[in-house]
């Protein structure tokens, strides 16, 4: 078996290590003997995306991103939507999540317009958004599972109805910090604001896409298992170092009101997790029970 990927715009679009999300594909693929070549499309480059089977865009700056907007207005753009609706898996990262929706407002008040192919809307606001972030996904389907990463931007995201969340703010601040929601969802695209690399420390999403991509291709198969201890070692601290920074482990979490409707959290104590991945330490255990109880715990002190 053979996996296509494509990097788009790898020169211009890549901050905080977002390439490492490319070398995670290829290598998760390549440990279970399945091939991986990449391949880098530019700015001008008119392509087929069909003919390949994942697809992926980082993040970048609004200067990056004006380039990009240009030219995605052509014949780039509708190429893309055919492949999103052809079904090819596509991870796109913060700047590249907000050109892919409906159009990204910078700080100036430009309106940069984006493919559409995602309904959202983004738009840049006073405040910058930096920190470490946790959040449930029940985009495997089953129990919700937890993804680790970071992020900084200005730009606030809100969700039409033709896309889901990627997952539920447990801490940080997400799409736009108001609503507990982060990243989209529409067929086998994931946009999200998660930097980090996102994928080495979240395996399971790096398989989720790599699935994708085989299904589209080859019917459906199941994927050798990996042994991830080090991918696990590597999120569960990122767990607990998000959780330190917003003081979770040396104070109960502080009582915010639930936005808007005048109820106070109540603090979440740490038990030995019910769920087997999460209760090795106490302290991820912390962070998971507030993410099945759908619960925002808060944000990095001081932001
Ligand atoms: N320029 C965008 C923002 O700040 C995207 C930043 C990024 O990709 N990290 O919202």
């Amino acid at each position: 078996m053979r996996l296509a990927i494509c990097h788009l715009y790898p020169d211009l679009m890549n901050l905080y290590g977002d390439r490492g999300n490319v070398i995670t594909l290829t290598r998760r693929s390549e440990w279970r003997g399945i091939r991986a070549d990449v391949s880098a499309v530019g700015l001008g480059e008119d392509v087929d995306f069909t003919a390949y089977d994942i697809l992926f865009m980082g993040g970048g700056q609004d200067k990056e991103q004006k380039l990009i907007c240009e030219d995605f207005q052509g014949l780039k753009g509708r190429a893309l939507t055919q492949a999103v609706e052809d079904g090819i898996a596509f991870l796109a990262i913060c700047g590249a999540y907000q050109l892919l929706g409906r159009y990204y407002e910078t700080g100036c008040g430009e309106r940069l317009p984006g493919i559409g192919l995602l309904d959202v809307e983004t738009r840049a606001g006073k405040k910058r958004m930096i920190g470490n972030v946790v959040i449930a996904s029940e985009l495997g389907g089953g129990r919700p599972r937890t993804l680790v990463g970071f992020e900084n931007h200005s730009g606030r995201t809100y969700l039409g109805a033709r896309v889901r969340p990627l997952g539920r703010v447990c801490l940080g601040y997400g799409n736009n910090g108001e609503d507990g929601f982060e990243g989209a969802v529409y067929r086998n695209v994931v946009g999200t604001y998660l930097h980090g690399s996102v994928l080495p420390k979240n395996p399971w999403l790096a398989d989720w896409l790599i699935a994708r991509a085989l299904e589209r291709r080859y019917g459906p198969t199941s994927l050798a298992p990996l042994d991830d201890g080090l991918e696990r070692a590597a999120h569960d601290a990122a767990i607990i170092h998000a959780g330190r920074l917003a003081r979770l482990y040396r104070t109960p979490v502080r009582s915010r009101d639930i936005a808007g409707t005048g109820r106070r959290r109540q603090p979440v104590r740490a038990t030995a997790g019910d769920d087997p991945e999460h209760k090795a330490n106490a302290a991820v255990a912390v962070v998971w029970r507030a993410t099945v109880a759908g619960q925002t715990m808060g944000k990095e002190d001081g932001k």
